[in-house]
């Protein structure tokens, strides 16, 4: 019988995506009897995190600053705004310095299965920002799954009416297929082919 402190521990990491119960509770039996050296490294980069990282109000990105190091980076391009589901999204783009504007983060996708609506995410947020002026173009970086283009389409009509051309990236991504797994090659593509919603 497993102590409460264990299963509280488990039950946490069970939480995690791609974790479940079973592999939460080898995760805590291994840090355990690697007390001093893998827990106290897990345990103080957690308190780093905690209290180092927060959400950039701006854009939703995941850093120490707020207004994040993007946003505040004066030599991007601030007319070309591109829209993502979540951070993850944003890294992957951004990881090969392919897109050289600035980003709005979602926070996930429309979902009438997961009972997720649009003001569970950050569309309203995305529209004030492109209606404060200064944007041409919003590049819709949605996943190419039933669910991201619902989004994208559901985001353009959003958009509508306001001085903005809208894009969003071209289709060779492999359907089903989320921006965080594609090679840097085919993310490229996919940007430099975008079109405009239809
Ligand atoms: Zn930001």
């Amino acid at each position: 019988m497993a102590s409460q402190e264990i299963e509280r521990l488990a039950g946490a990491l069970a939480r995690l995506p791609g974790l479940g119960p079973r592999s939460a509770r080898r995760a805590v039996l291994w840090l355990v009897k690697r007390r001093e050296t893998a827990l106290v490294a897990l345990r103080n980069a957690l308190e780093d995190v905690h209290a180092r990282l927060a959400e950039c109000g701006t854009c939703g990105n995941i850093d120490t600053t707020d207004p994040c190091a993007i946003c505040a980076d004066p030599r991007r391009d601030a007319r070309q705004l591109c829209v993502v589901e979540d951070v993850a999204d944003l890294w992957a783009l951004d990881r090969a310095r392919l897109f050289p504007g600035r980003y709005h983060v979602l926070g996930g996708r429309l979902s009438a299965l997961d009972g997720i609506g649009p003001e569970d995410l950050r569309i309203g947020d995305l529209r004030a920002r492109v209606a404060a002026g200064g944007i041409d173009e919003v590049v819709l970086a949605m996943n190419a799954t039933l669910e991201g283009q619902t989004t994208a389409h559901y985001i353009a009509e959003r958009l509508e009416g306001l001085a903005v051309r809208v894009t969003q990236l071209a289709h060779g991504l492999p359907v089903g297929g989320e921006l965080d797994y594609l090679d840097e090659g085919t993310l490229a593509q996919a940007l430099r082919a975008r079109r405009p919603v239809a």
